[in-house]
């Protein structure tokens, strides 16, 4: 009999030396960026100028370096936030869907919640603008402090993967004192080796009683943090020039769309990879809580600092290009979830050994992820709206389109050692990656 938790011998991200590297890199990342992109001095065209640049990081490492990385007033607000959307994300109603069928047979079940939580935060932001007057004191302390957030977000990643990390070796559920079922770790996070499982994840589903950290962390304080940084920067850009620009109000706009649709739609990600696949460790945890705000927000944080004026063609244009992603995105994602649903039955499509079914057909023909590319049509139109004077805001595209082709390497080893031949026969119908007659 195959054992429940089978020994990881593939070590993905280049094994301990890359999950050393990207825990240590990523965070030195989202700091560059920020010391790239702050009041004291903005990156212009391809040029650092690294005399500033070492002015601002003298300033925060060297002459506050306590209150950069130990800033116990950033550290109550975060664990506030933090312990006030768990307590939300428990007590607000929702419905309950299950997920994917695990290894052992069983199903979880999600308590899905978005509509409420979005609802009920949107009403605080309107109740404080009313009483406050539109001076909003929470978003000028989020905007005045978005490096000491980031700091805090960095240490409360690796305190909660390393948690997680631990409690995986603990019994899951005692009945009567009988231990009643074993964790399900994750494939890829059950090496052995602490330091690679600490970072891949080694449980699949951590949880405390029906409480799922991992959907949690994916859906809410990362992406709801998001959009707070951009409502800080929109507030700041106001009181700073006495309106707001057609630049900054279209990305927070179509960031706030992409967010909310994220958020709305959660029993999408259900079955998404992060989900369904991997386990919860700190490359989750960082990504989930300190890359999506902090990184994610740097073309509206950007345009703060250096305002663009579009025009009305240029934010058709741009709008144009970014609703033809979302088109490619959810119509494919759709009809990829609707297939797997049994409503598609008269798509072309391969039978695998396995069971489940290849589409072949429809946005499934085009290329093996034609979803990414619609992913990344959006990540550009986020961009654009900066102009071309400096390339910092552009970091996410370039950061996006490596990890949605990292990942599509990732889920290409995954699914061939699902479907064998099938895999090869599924290749031969579908030769593009993701871009078709190009990648
Ligand atoms: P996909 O939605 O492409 O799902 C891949 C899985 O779908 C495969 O592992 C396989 O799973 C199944 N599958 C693959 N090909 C087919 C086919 N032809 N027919 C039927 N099933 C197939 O990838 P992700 O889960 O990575 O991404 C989901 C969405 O999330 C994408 O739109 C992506 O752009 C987005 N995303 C956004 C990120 C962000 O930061 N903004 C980050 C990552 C993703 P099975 O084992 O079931 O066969």
């Amino acid at each position: 009999m195959v054992p429940l938790n089978e020994i990881t011998t593939h070590k993905d991200f280049l094994g301990v030396p890359g999950a050393i590297s990207i825990s240590l890199g990523l965070p030195i990342v989202v700091i560059l960026l920020y010391l790239l992109g702050n009041p004291d001095y903005v990156m212009d065209g391809f040029c650092i100028d690294f005399c500033k640049v070492s002015e601002v990081c003298k300033k925060h490492f060297v002459e506050e370096f306590h209150s950069t990385f130990a800033n116990s007033t950033c550290w109550k607000i975060y664990l506030a936030w933090f312990g006030g959307l768990v307590c939300l994300d428990l007590v607000l109603p929702g419905k309950l869907l299950k997920g994917v069928v695990l290894r052992d047979g069983t199903q979880l079940n999600y308590h899905i919640n978005g509509l409420p939580m979005c609802g009920l935060l949107a009403s605080i932001l309107v109740a404080r603008w009313l009483q406050t007057n539109g001076s909003m004191p929470e978003l000028q302390f989020l905007y005045n402090n978005i490096l000491n957030f980031s700091i805090v977000t960095i240490e409360f990643s690796f305190l909660l993967a390393t948690a997680c990390y631990l409690f995986s070796f603990t019994p899951l559920r005692r009945q009567n004192g009988v231990n009643t079922r074993s964790r399900i770790l994750a494939v890829g996070g059950n090496t052995k080796n602490p330091i690679f499982d600490w970072f891949i994840g080694r449980e699949l589903n951590p949880r405390i009683g029906s409480w799922d950290i991992k959907l949690f962390c994916e859906l809410r304080p990362g992406m709801l943090l998001w959009l707070l940084i951009n409502l800080s920067c929109l507030h700041q850009q106001y009181l700073k020039e006495g309106k707001i620009f057609d630049s900054l109000l279209l990305v927070n706009f179509l960031q706030m769309f992409y967010i909310l649709d994220g958020v709305l739609n959660e029993e999408g990600l259900l079955t998404m990879m992060d989900i369904a696949t991997d386990g919860f460790g700190f490359m989750l945890a960082f990504g989930d809580l300190t890359l999506v705000p902090f990184t994610y927000s740097l073309q509206a944080r950007y345009l703060v600092l250096k305002p663009v004026h579009l025009g009305l063609f240029n934010v058709v244009l741009i709008c144009i290009l970014a609703f033809t992603g979302y088109y490619i995105f959810h119509s494919a994602n759709t009809q990829k979830s609707k297939f797997r649903q049994g409503l598609l039955s008269s798509m072309k499509s391969i039978e695998t050994a396995s069971g489940s079914k290849l589409l072949v057909d429809g946005w499934w023909r085009r290329s093996q992820h034609i979803n990414y590319l619609g992913d990344w049509l959006i990540a550009w139109s986020w961009c654009l709206p900066t102009g071309f004077s400096s390339a910092l805001p552009y970091y996410y595209v370039i950061y996006f389109g490596v990890l949605l082709v990292h990942r599509q390497t990732r889920d290409e080893d995954k699914c061939r050692r699902k479907y064998g031949k099938y895999w090869t026969m599924y290749q031969k119908e579908v030769p593009y990656k993701i871009i078709p007659y190009v990648y």
